[in-house]
Protein backbone atom coordinates (compact mmCIF):
# COMPACT_ATOMS: atom_id res chain seq x y z
CA UNK A 1 0.00 0.00 0.00
CA UNK A 2 1.51 3.13 -1.11
CA UNK A 3 -1.06 5.37 1.78
CA UNK A 4 0.59 5.56 5.25
CA UNK A 5 -0.62 4.72 8.14
CA UNK A 6 -1.25 8.32 9.96
CA UNK A 7 -3.14 9.68 6.18
CA UNK A 8 -5.42 6.53 6.56
CA UNK A 9 -6.03 7.96 10.18
CA UNK A 10 -7.26 11.27 8.60
CA UNK A 11 -9.44 9.66 6.68
CA UNK A 12 -11.07 7.42 9.15
CA UNK A 13 -14.36 8.59 11.39
CA UNK A 14 -11.79 8.45 14.70
CA UNK A 15 -14.44 7.41 17.33
CA UNK A 16 -12.62 4.73 18.46
CA UNK A 17 -16.06 2.33 18.28
CA UNK A 18 -13.86 -1.05 18.24
CA UNK A 19 -16.25 -2.76 15.45
CA UNK A 20 -13.30 -3.31 13.15
CA UNK A 21 -11.80 -5.51 15.47
CA UNK A 22 -9.07 -3.30 16.97
CA UNK A 23 -9.40 -0.66 19.81
CA UNK A 24 -8.50 2.17 18.11
CA UNK A 25 -8.93 3.93 14.69
CA UNK A 26 -4.95 4.67 14.62
CA UNK A 27 -4.40 1.07 15.11
CA UNK A 28 -7.25 -0.02 12.96
CA UNK A 29 -4.89 2.55 10.62
CA UNK A 30 -1.74 1.25 11.05
CA UNK A 31 -3.05 -2.30 10.64
CA UNK A 32 -4.36 -1.48 7.15
CA UNK A 33 -1.20 0.63 6.22
CA UNK A 34 0.68 -2.81 6.94
CA UNK A 35 -1.68 -4.71 5.15
CA UNK A 36 -3.06 -7.08 8.08
CA UNK A 37 -6.63 -5.98 7.90
CA UNK A 38 -9.41 -5.11 5.31
CA UNK A 39 -10.67 -1.46 4.92
CA UNK A 40 -14.51 -3.01 4.90
CA UNK A 41 -14.05 -3.74 8.31
CA UNK A 42 -14.89 -0.28 9.47
CA UNK A 43 -18.60 0.53 8.21
CA UNK A 44 -18.06 3.93 9.57
CA UNK A 45 -16.64 5.23 6.63
CA UNK A 46 -17.87 7.81 4.71
CA UNK A 47 -17.97 7.10 0.69
CA UNK A 48 -15.65 9.92 -0.15
CA UNK A 49 -13.03 8.18 2.30
CA UNK A 50 -13.87 4.47 1.09
CA UNK A 51 -12.64 5.15 -2.52
CA UNK A 52 -9.88 6.88 -1.59
CA UNK A 53 -8.68 4.42 0.77
CA UNK A 54 -9.55 1.90 -1.98
CA UNK A 55 -7.90 3.17 -4.36
CA UNK A 56 -5.09 3.01 -2.33
CA UNK A 57 -5.63 0.38 -0.71
CA UNK A 58 -5.28 -1.96 -3.99
CA UNK A 59 -2.42 -3.96 -4.14
CA UNK A 60 -0.24 -3.29 -7.39
CA UNK A 61 -1.67 -6.90 -8.79
CA UNK A 62 -5.17 -6.47 -8.44
CA UNK A 63 -7.16 -9.07 -6.53
CA UNK A 64 -9.46 -11.30 -8.68
CA UNK A 65 -12.16 -13.97 -7.29
CA UNK A 66 -13.72 -16.07 -9.43
CA UNK A 67 -16.95 -18.37 -8.64
CA UNK A 68 -19.23 -17.62 -5.82
CA UNK A 69 -19.84 -19.19 -2.74
CA UNK A 70 -17.84 -22.09 -1.37
CA UNK A 71 -15.99 -22.70 -4.80
CA UNK A 72 -14.89 -18.98 -4.92
CA UNK A 73 -11.29 -18.95 -5.79
CA UNK A 74 -9.22 -15.49 -4.93
CA UNK A 75 -6.62 -14.77 -7.13
CA UNK A 76 -3.62 -11.96 -7.53
CA UNK A 77 -3.25 -9.47 -4.61
CA UNK A 78 0.55 -9.47 -4.95
CA UNK A 79 2.54 -6.78 -3.71
CA UNK A 80 5.98 -8.11 -4.61
CA UNK A 81 8.62 -9.93 -6.84
CA UNK A 82 10.67 -11.95 -4.31
CA UNK A 83 8.63 -14.00 -1.56
CA UNK A 84 11.74 -13.09 0.85
CA UNK A 85 10.29 -9.08 0.41
CA UNK A 86 7.28 -9.91 2.00
CA UNK A 87 5.48 -13.29 0.85
CA UNK A 88 3.31 -14.43 -1.90
CA UNK A 89 -0.97 -13.63 -1.49
CA UNK A 90 -3.18 -15.91 -3.29
CA UNK A 91 -1.92 -19.21 -4.77
CA UNK A 92 -2.89 -19.69 -8.40
CA UNK A 93 -5.84 -21.68 -9.34
CA UNK A 94 -4.73 -25.22 -10.61
CA UNK A 95 -7.50 -25.85 -13.52
CA UNK A 96 -8.26 -29.18 -15.45
CA UNK A 97 -9.70 -28.91 -18.90
CA UNK A 98 -12.41 -30.84 -19.64
CA UNK A 99 -13.71 -30.03 -23.83
CA UNK A 100 -17.18 -30.82 -25.51
CA UNK A 101 -15.46 -33.14 -28.08
CA UNK A 102 -14.21 -35.50 -25.62
CA UNK A 103 -15.86 -38.59 -25.40
CA UNK A 104 -18.49 -38.97 -22.40
CA UNK A 105 -16.09 -41.55 -20.83
CA UNK A 106 -13.10 -39.30 -20.69
CA UNK A 107 -15.12 -36.15 -19.43
CA UNK A 108 -16.46 -38.32 -16.63
CA UNK A 109 -13.08 -39.77 -15.78
CA UNK A 110 -12.10 -36.11 -15.37
CA UNK A 111 -14.47 -35.20 -13.15
CA UNK A 112 -13.89 -38.03 -10.72
CA UNK A 113 -10.17 -37.29 -10.95
CA UNK A 114 -10.94 -33.94 -10.16
CA UNK A 115 -12.98 -34.34 -6.93
CA UNK A 116 -11.06 -37.26 -5.72
CA UNK A 117 -7.22 -35.86 -6.47
CA UNK A 118 -7.42 -34.17 -2.63
CA UNK A 119 -4.38 -34.28 -0.55
CA UNK A 120 -3.81 -33.58 3.30
CA UNK A 121 -0.73 -31.87 4.05
CA UNK A 122 0.67 -30.79 7.46
CA UNK A 123 -2.79 -29.77 8.40
CA UNK A 124 -4.15 -28.25 4.75
CA UNK A 125 -6.17 -29.84 1.81
CA UNK A 126 -4.55 -29.57 -0.82
CA UNK A 127 -6.58 -30.17 -4.15
CA UNK A 128 -7.52 -28.02 -8.04
CA UNK A 129 -9.88 -25.66 -7.59
CA UNK A 130 -10.68 -24.39 -11.54
CA UNK A 131 -12.42 -26.61 -14.47
CA UNK A 132 -11.75 -24.93 -17.73
CA UNK A 133 -14.67 -25.81 -19.87
CA UNK A 134 -13.63 -25.37 -23.44
CA UNK A 135 -16.24 -24.85 -26.33
CA UNK A 136 -14.77 -27.05 -29.06
CA UNK A 137 -17.30 -28.85 -30.91
CA UNK A 138 -19.20 -25.11 -32.18
CA UNK A 139 -22.24 -26.60 -30.97
CA UNK A 140 -24.12 -24.20 -27.96
CA UNK A 141 -26.55 -27.28 -27.36
CA UNK A 142 -23.72 -29.78 -26.49
CA UNK A 143 -21.24 -26.82 -24.81
CA UNK A 144 -24.49 -25.84 -22.97
CA UNK A 145 -24.83 -29.53 -21.60
CA UNK A 146 -21.21 -29.96 -20.54
CA UNK A 147 -21.32 -27.18 -18.29
CA UNK A 148 -24.41 -27.89 -16.22
CA UNK A 149 -23.03 -31.32 -15.91
CA UNK A 150 -19.72 -29.58 -14.95
CA UNK A 151 -21.19 -27.02 -12.54
CA UNK A 152 -23.49 -30.16 -11.21
CA UNK A 153 -20.46 -32.41 -10.57
CA UNK A 154 -17.67 -30.83 -10.05
CA UNK A 155 -16.66 -28.58 -6.80
CA UNK A 156 -14.64 -25.96 -8.56
CA UNK A 157 -14.78 -22.55 -9.60
CA UNK A 158 -15.59 -22.26 -13.41
CA UNK A 159 -14.15 -21.13 -16.95
CA UNK A 160 -15.56 -20.18 -20.16
CA UNK A 161 -12.97 -20.90 -22.90
CA UNK A 162 -14.20 -20.80 -26.68
CA UNK A 163 -13.03 -18.36 -28.87
CA UNK A 164 -16.58 -17.91 -30.47
CA UNK A 165 -18.25 -14.86 -28.98
CA UNK A 166 -22.07 -17.05 -29.50
CA UNK A 167 -20.30 -19.99 -27.64
CA UNK A 168 -19.58 -18.20 -24.77
CA UNK A 169 -22.65 -16.48 -24.43
CA UNK A 170 -24.41 -19.85 -24.67
CA UNK A 171 -22.67 -21.18 -22.11
CA UNK A 172 -23.12 -17.95 -20.01
CA UNK A 173 -26.80 -18.55 -20.40
CA UNK A 174 -26.35 -21.42 -18.11
CA UNK A 175 -24.24 -20.61 -15.53
CA UNK A 176 -24.30 -17.12 -14.55
CA UNK A 177 -25.02 -18.13 -11.16
CA UNK A 178 -21.52 -19.39 -10.38
CA UNK A 179 -19.84 -16.69 -11.63
CA UNK A 180 -17.81 -17.77 -14.43
CA UNK A 181 -14.36 -16.35 -15.84
CA UNK A 182 -15.25 -15.55 -19.77
CA UNK A 183 -11.67 -16.60 -21.62
CA UNK A 184 -11.30 -14.32 -23.94
CA UNK A 185 -11.90 -10.84 -24.28
CA UNK A 186 -10.28 -9.84 -27.68
CA UNK A 187 -10.02 -6.59 -29.77
CA UNK A 188 -12.16 -8.42 -31.88
CA UNK A 189 -15.03 -9.05 -29.88
CA UNK A 190 -14.58 -6.19 -27.04
CA UNK A 191 -17.59 -4.97 -27.64
CA UNK A 192 -20.10 -8.00 -27.19
CA UNK A 193 -17.74 -9.82 -24.25
CA UNK A 194 -17.32 -6.61 -22.58
CA UNK A 195 -21.06 -6.12 -22.28
CA UNK A 196 -21.83 -9.84 -21.62
CA UNK A 197 -19.55 -9.23 -18.69
CA UNK A 198 -20.78 -6.28 -17.15
CA UNK A 199 -24.56 -7.44 -17.53
CA UNK A 200 -23.63 -10.68 -15.42
CA UNK A 201 -20.58 -9.48 -13.33
CA UNK A 202 -18.50 -11.88 -14.61
CA UNK A 203 -14.65 -11.47 -14.24
CA UNK A 204 -13.34 -11.69 -17.83
CA UNK A 205 -9.54 -12.59 -19.43
CA UNK A 206 -8.21 -10.54 -22.09
CA UNK A 207 -6.35 -11.96 -24.66
CA UNK A 208 -3.67 -10.77 -27.13
CA UNK A 209 -0.47 -11.90 -28.06
CA UNK A 210 1.08 -7.92 -27.77
CA UNK A 211 1.42 -6.73 -24.22
CA UNK A 212 0.76 -3.24 -25.89
CA UNK A 213 -2.82 -4.59 -27.07
CA UNK A 214 -3.42 -5.58 -23.25
CA UNK A 215 -2.91 -2.59 -22.12
CA UNK A 216 -5.19 -0.67 -24.41
CA UNK A 217 -7.86 -3.77 -23.91
CA UNK A 218 -7.76 -3.37 -19.73
CA UNK A 219 -7.76 0.25 -19.98
CA UNK A 220 -11.22 0.13 -22.07
CA UNK A 221 -12.34 -2.35 -19.80
CA UNK A 222 -11.34 -0.06 -16.55
CA UNK A 223 -13.33 2.85 -18.65
CA UNK A 224 -16.07 1.13 -18.01
CA UNK A 225 -16.25 0.16 -14.92
CA UNK A 226 -14.89 -3.19 -15.58
CA UNK A 227 -11.88 -4.16 -13.05
CA UNK A 228 -12.33 -8.26 -12.08
CA UNK A 229 -10.00 -8.70 -15.14
CA UNK A 230 -7.00 -11.89 -16.10
CA UNK A 231 -4.14 -11.85 -18.84
CA UNK A 232 -3.84 -14.12 -21.03
CA UNK A 233 -1.16 -13.22 -23.90
CA UNK A 234 -1.45 -16.41 -25.74
CA UNK A 235 1.94 -17.71 -25.62
CA UNK A 236 2.43 -21.43 -25.86
CA UNK A 237 5.83 -21.50 -26.26
CA UNK A 238 7.49 -21.85 -22.21
CA UNK A 239 10.32 -19.52 -22.90
CA UNK A 240 8.05 -16.68 -24.56
CA UNK A 241 5.38 -17.09 -21.71
CA UNK A 242 7.49 -16.95 -19.31
CA UNK A 243 9.36 -13.61 -20.07
CA UNK A 244 5.73 -12.66 -20.63
CA UNK A 245 4.58 -13.05 -16.61
CA UNK A 246 7.95 -11.27 -15.74
CA UNK A 247 7.48 -8.35 -17.52
CA UNK A 248 4.13 -7.88 -16.56
CA UNK A 249 4.63 -8.27 -12.91
CA UNK A 250 7.58 -6.06 -13.19
CA UNK A 251 5.57 -3.57 -14.70
CA UNK A 252 2.75 -3.53 -12.54
CA UNK A 253 4.79 -3.73 -9.32
CA UNK A 254 8.35 -1.94 -9.76
CA UNK A 255 6.53 0.83 -12.43
CA UNK A 256 3.47 1.16 -11.16
CA UNK A 257 1.64 0.17 -14.56
CA UNK A 258 -2.05 -0.23 -13.45
CA UNK A 259 -3.04 -1.76 -16.56
CA UNK A 260 -0.50 -4.64 -16.42
CA UNK A 261 -1.73 -5.31 -12.68
CA UNK A 262 -3.89 -7.92 -12.96
CA UNK A 263 -3.51 -11.75 -12.42
CA UNK A 264 -2.32 -13.35 -15.44
CA UNK A 265 -2.94 -16.71 -16.99
CA UNK A 266 -1.31 -19.83 -19.11
CA UNK A 267 -2.57 -22.74 -20.82
CA UNK A 268 0.04 -24.91 -19.84
CA UNK A 269 -2.18 -27.96 -21.53
CA UNK A 270 -1.07 -26.19 -24.46
CA UNK A 271 2.34 -26.43 -24.52
CA UNK A 272 3.19 -30.15 -24.08
CA UNK A 273 1.69 -33.52 -25.05
CA UNK A 274 3.40 -34.92 -22.13
CA UNK A 275 1.59 -34.74 -18.47
CA UNK A 276 5.09 -35.34 -16.66
CA UNK A 277 6.62 -32.21 -18.60
CA UNK A 278 3.41 -30.35 -18.46
CA UNK A 279 3.46 -30.68 -14.79
CA UNK A 280 7.12 -29.13 -14.62
CA UNK A 281 6.16 -26.48 -17.13
CA UNK A 282 2.81 -25.76 -14.50
CA UNK A 283 5.36 -25.65 -11.94
CA UNK A 284 7.55 -22.83 -13.34
CA UNK A 285 4.42 -21.08 -14.11
CA UNK A 286 3.42 -21.64 -10.02
CA UNK A 287 6.95 -19.97 -8.83
CA UNK A 288 6.40 -16.97 -11.52
CA UNK A 289 3.97 -15.45 -11.44
CA UNK A 290 1.13 -17.24 -12.67
CA UNK A 291 -2.87 -16.79 -11.43
CA UNK A 292 -4.46 -19.56 -13.26
CA UNK A 293 -2.30 -22.82 -15.05
CA UNK A 294 -4.74 -24.70 -17.07
CA UNK A 295 -3.46 -28.65 -17.05
CA UNK A 296 -4.95 -31.31 -19.79
CA UNK A 297 -5.16 -33.75 -17.18
CA UNK A 298 -5.28 -34.69 -13.80
CA UNK A 299 -3.27 -37.40 -12.14
CA UNK A 300 -1.96 -38.29 -8.55
CA UNK A 301 2.13 -38.41 -9.50
CA UNK A 302 1.92 -34.58 -11.40
CA UNK A 303 -0.70 -32.95 -9.14
CA UNK A 304 0.50 -33.90 -5.88
CA UNK A 305 4.07 -32.50 -6.10
CA UNK A 306 2.98 -29.23 -8.12
CA UNK A 307 0.24 -28.58 -5.10
CA UNK A 308 2.88 -29.24 -2.39
CA UNK A 309 5.33 -27.11 -4.46
CA UNK A 310 2.78 -24.38 -4.66
CA UNK A 311 1.83 -24.26 -0.72
CA UNK A 312 5.29 -24.40 -0.26
CA UNK A 313 5.57 -21.29 -2.51
CA UNK A 314 2.73 -19.73 -1.46
CA UNK A 315 3.11 -19.85 3.24
CA UNK A 316 4.37 -16.81 4.69
CA UNK A 317 8.15 -16.76 5.42
CA UNK A 318 7.53 -15.10 8.25
CA UNK A 319 5.12 -17.63 9.81
CA UNK A 320 6.20 -20.68 10.20
CA UNK A 321 3.15 -23.52 9.59
CA UNK A 322 1.61 -24.71 13.62
CA UNK A 323 -0.58 -26.93 14.89
CA UNK A 324 -2.55 -25.79 17.89
CA UNK A 325 -1.82 -26.47 21.31
CA UNK A 326 -3.52 -29.53 22.19
CA UNK A 327 -4.16 -33.37 23.52
CA UNK A 328 -4.53 -35.59 20.50
CA UNK A 329 -5.52 -39.12 20.15
CA UNK A 330 -4.23 -41.05 17.93
CA UNK A 331 -5.94 -44.42 17.43
CA UNK A 332 -8.18 -45.01 20.49
CA UNK A 333 -5.95 -44.09 23.61
CA UNK A 334 -6.72 -45.75 27.22
CA UNK A 335 -5.58 -44.90 30.25
CA UNK A 336 -2.66 -47.06 30.02
CA UNK A 337 -1.60 -45.62 26.37
CA UNK A 338 1.71 -43.99 26.37
CA UNK A 339 1.73 -40.13 26.70
CA UNK A 340 4.19 -38.50 24.15
CA UNK A 341 5.44 -34.45 24.13
CA UNK A 342 6.33 -32.89 20.84
CA UNK A 343 6.16 -28.72 19.85
CA UNK A 344 3.90 -27.51 17.28
CA UNK A 345 5.57 -26.79 14.21
CA UNK A 346 3.40 -28.51 11.85
CA UNK A 347 5.69 -30.51 9.98
CA UNK A 348 6.81 -32.17 12.99
CA UNK A 349 3.25 -32.94 14.26
CA UNK A 350 2.90 -34.79 11.08
CA UNK A 351 5.67 -37.05 10.95
CA UNK A 352 5.51 -38.06 14.67
CA UNK A 353 1.45 -38.61 14.07
CA UNK A 354 1.85 -40.39 11.58
CA UNK A 355 4.81 -43.12 12.68
CA UNK A 356 2.70 -43.31 16.35
CA UNK A 357 -0.13 -44.34 13.91
CA UNK A 358 2.32 -46.23 12.15
CA UNK A 359 3.45 -48.01 14.82
CA UNK A 360 -0.13 -48.97 15.74
CA UNK A 361 -0.03 -48.25 19.49
CA UNK A 362 -2.74 -45.69 20.41
CA UNK A 363 -1.44 -42.71 21.73
CA UNK A 364 -1.91 -39.67 23.61
CA UNK A 365 0.61 -37.16 21.75
CA UNK A 366 0.68 -33.93 24.13
CA UNK A 367 1.66 -30.28 21.42
CA UNK A 368 3.45 -27.78 22.86
CA UNK A 369 2.95 -24.65 21.90
CA UNK A 370 6.29 -23.41 20.62
CA UNK A 371 5.15 -20.78 18.24
CA UNK A 372 5.73 -22.76 15.39
CA UNK A 373 9.53 -23.83 16.09
CA UNK A 374 11.16 -27.13 15.72
CA UNK A 375 12.11 -29.25 19.06
CA UNK A 376 15.77 -27.87 18.67
CA UNK A 377 15.02 -24.21 17.55
CA UNK A 378 12.53 -24.08 20.44
CA UNK A 379 14.95 -25.82 22.57
CA UNK A 380 17.65 -23.20 21.96
CA UNK A 381 14.69 -20.47 22.07
CA UNK A 382 13.83 -21.13 25.58
CA UNK A 383 10.38 -22.11 24.73
CA UNK A 384 10.94 -25.72 25.01
CA UNK A 385 12.23 -26.14 28.23
CA UNK A 386 11.89 -28.07 31.73
CA UNK A 387 9.65 -25.38 33.49
CA UNK A 388 7.51 -24.54 30.42
CA UNK A 389 7.08 -28.44 29.79
CA UNK A 390 6.41 -29.30 32.87
CA UNK A 391 3.81 -26.35 33.07
CA UNK A 392 2.04 -27.53 30.68
CA UNK A 393 1.85 -30.87 31.22
CA UNK A 394 0.14 -29.86 34.86
CA UNK A 395 -2.38 -27.49 33.30
CA UNK A 396 -3.31 -29.85 29.72
CA UNK A 397 -5.44 -32.31 32.49
CA UNK A 398 -3.58 -35.39 30.49
CA UNK A 399 -3.03 -36.51 34.00
CA UNK A 400 -6.93 -36.75 34.28
CA UNK A 401 -6.95 -39.25 31.33
CA UNK A 402 -4.18 -42.14 32.49
CA UNK A 403 -3.33 -43.86 35.21
CA UNK A 404 0.06 -44.23 35.10
CA UNK A 405 2.44 -41.08 35.18
CA UNK A 406 4.96 -41.79 32.15
CA UNK A 407 6.10 -38.86 29.36
CA UNK A 408 8.10 -40.29 26.51
CA UNK A 409 10.11 -36.52 25.70
CA UNK A 410 11.89 -35.88 21.93
CA UNK A 411 15.20 -37.36 22.00
CA UNK A 412 16.93 -34.23 21.11
CA UNK A 413 16.14 -32.26 24.58
CA UNK A 414 17.48 -35.21 26.04
CA UNK A 415 19.19 -33.06 28.08
CA UNK A 416 16.09 -31.69 30.18
CA UNK A 417 14.97 -34.98 31.63
CA UNK A 418 16.60 -34.16 34.87
CA UNK A 419 15.06 -31.05 35.30
CA UNK A 420 11.32 -32.40 34.05
CA UNK A 421 11.79 -34.62 36.92
CA UNK A 422 12.43 -32.02 39.24
CA UNK A 423 9.80 -30.10 38.01
CA UNK A 424 7.70 -32.95 37.48
CA UNK A 425 7.55 -35.57 40.26
CA UNK A 426 5.23 -37.75 40.53
CA UNK A 427 6.42 -38.37 36.58
CA UNK A 428 8.91 -40.74 35.31
CA UNK A 429 10.27 -38.85 32.49
CA UNK A 430 11.45 -41.50 29.38
CA UNK A 431 13.68 -40.24 26.67
CA UNK A 432 12.10 -41.42 23.28
CA UNK A 433 13.80 -41.80 20.13
CA UNK A 434 15.99 -38.84 18.07
CA UNK A 435 14.26 -39.62 15.09
CA UNK A 436 10.02 -40.24 14.49
CA UNK A 437 11.04 -43.09 11.78
CA UNK A 438 12.17 -44.64 15.27
CA UNK A 439 8.95 -44.13 16.92
CA UNK A 440 7.60 -47.52 15.78
CA UNK A 441 9.45 -50.01 17.08
CA UNK A 442 10.12 -47.66 20.38
CA UNK A 443 6.69 -47.62 21.65
CA UNK A 444 6.36 -51.50 20.67
CA UNK A 445 8.16 -52.00 24.27
CA UNK A 446 7.91 -48.47 26.14
CA UNK A 447 6.34 -49.86 28.91
S1 LIG B 1 -14.70 0.55 13.10
FE1 LIG B 1 -13.99 2.41 12.06
S2 LIG B 1 -14.63 4.05 13.43
FE2 LIG B 1 -14.69 2.18 14.65
S3 LIG B 1 -12.65 2.04 15.61
FE3 LIG B 1 -12.55 0.89 13.72
S4 LIG B 1 -11.79 2.37 12.25
FE4 LIG B 1 -12.51 3.56 13.98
Amino acid sequence: MAITGIEIFKLLPKTNCGECGVPTCLAFAMSLAAGKTELAKCPYLSPEAKNKLEEASTPPIRPVVIGKGEYAKKIGGDTVMFRHEKRFENAPAIALLISDDMEESDIDGRIERFNTLVYERVGQTLHGEMVAVKCQSGNANKYKALINKVVQKCKASIMLTSNNADMLEAGLSVCTAARPLIHALTKENFDRIASLVKEHSCPVVVKDDSIDAIIELTGRLEQSGIKDIVIDTGAIDMQKALENQVAIRRAAINQKMRSLGYPTLVMANEMSGDLMKEALIAATFVAKYTGIIVLSDFSGETLFPLLVLRMNLFSDPQRPLATAENIYEIGSPDENSPVLLTCNFSLTYFIISGEIESSRVPSFLLVKDTEGLSVMTAWAAGKFGADIIASFVKKCGIADRIKHRKLIIPGYIAIESGMLEDELPDWEIMVGPREGAHIPAYLKTWN
